[in-house]
């Protein structure tokens, strides 16, 4: 995966931000930069279409790109990042809606990517076939377009997105899922973006992920959490990251992770706290517990199925 920073990532960068560097920076890492095939089986076990991603019964993942304003370097799909091949044309597209529609069971789908509105004619096209499907009542979009490039919201493809999607507000609710890691990422221009697409009606979600030497730090993730709070993000979830080849550098011990987390619940509110999660690679988000019970063992964990997974 290339080097991807937009001018606004830049500017916090100059002005000293070493939170931002370590996330967009490439760094020279012996063994390379990017995580192997598909560490999580999306493609390999998951996708019946070009796509789509059904691991849970009643949702879908649908990566509508590869495309992304900037690349994070602790991205999992870092082997996917910024190349054409996620692109989805309208053959791919109506395949995706073929495959929802014949699936009844499916009630929500989560656009991700990449970044959804990177592409938003293309997630246009989408949610207009959504909308025709009965048994949808939920569409998630995943995006950090607001972090990366906050301007961006404001622009008239984007804007011309969120109407279609408010349009979309008899069919099914709407949920923006913002992935945004440290206090110095919600500045003037991103709460300006973030008021842009509340304006709309849509509920806005925070996930972070903990990243070594980046927010492992209680105060750093309690003033994002209190930010996101403020400005009526509720946080959703923060995932250890996905320990992957390549990644290494970015994972913090999970006894560090839990002391963080349990001392935050300690003096936090709870609608200011978000889920601490591990995306285990068999079925499931499992919660990891916090320092309030005696656990004999972190190192496993059973996932949706019973079955041992180490960590
Ligand atoms: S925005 Fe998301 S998909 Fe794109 S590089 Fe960052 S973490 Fe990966």
């Amino acid at each position: 995966m290339k080097e991807k920073v937009t001018p606004h990532l830049q500017r916090k960068i100059r002005d000293g931000s070493a939170a931002v560097a370590l996330q967009f920076r490439l760094q020279n890492v012996p063994g390379g930069n990017i995580a192997p095939n598909d560490p999580l089986g999306e493609e390999s076990l998951y996708s019946p279409i070009k796509g789509i991603v059904h691991k849970y019964q009643n949702r879908v993942l649908w990566k509508t790109t590869y495309r992304c304003a900037a690349h994070c370097q602790f991205c999992t799909r870092s082997r996917q990042i910024g190349s054409a091949e996620g692109d989805l044309d309208d053959a791919d597209i109506a395949a995706g809606l073929c495959y929802i529609r014949s699936h009844p069971e499916i009630d929500d789908v989560i656009l991700s990517g990449g970044d959804p509105l990177f592409v938003p004619q293309t997630v246009t096209r989408i949610l207009s076939g959504l909308r025709d499907i009965p048994s949808i009542q939920v569409v998630r979009i995943g995006t950090r377009l607001p972090i990366h490039s906050p301007k961006s919201i404001g622009s008239p493809p984007v804007k011309r997105l969120l109407k279609a999607l408010q349009a979309c507000g008899e069919s099914f609710q709407t949920y923006i899922l913002v992935h945004v890691n440290h206090p110095d990422e919600i500045d003037y221009d991103v709460t300006d973006a973030i008021r842009t697409i509340r304006a709309y009606g849509f509920p806005v979600l925070s996930q972070t992920v903990f990243l070594k030497n980046v927010n492992d730090e209680e105060e750093v993730l309690e003033g994002l959490f209190k930010k996101l709070y403020y400005l009526g993000i509720v946080p959703y979830y923060i995932y250890r990251c996905d320990r992957v080849a390549g990644l290494e550098r970015f994972v913090c011990d999970i006894g560090r992770e839990r002391e963080i987390m349990t001392a935050l619940h300690k003096r936090m509110s709870g609608i200011a706290l978000p889920s601490y999660i591990v995306d285990v690679e068999g079925t499931g988000k499992i919660p990891v517990p916090l320092d309030f019970w005696d656990v004999p063992d972190l190192g496993h964990c059973r996932d949706y199925n019973g079955i041992v997974i180490r960590l």
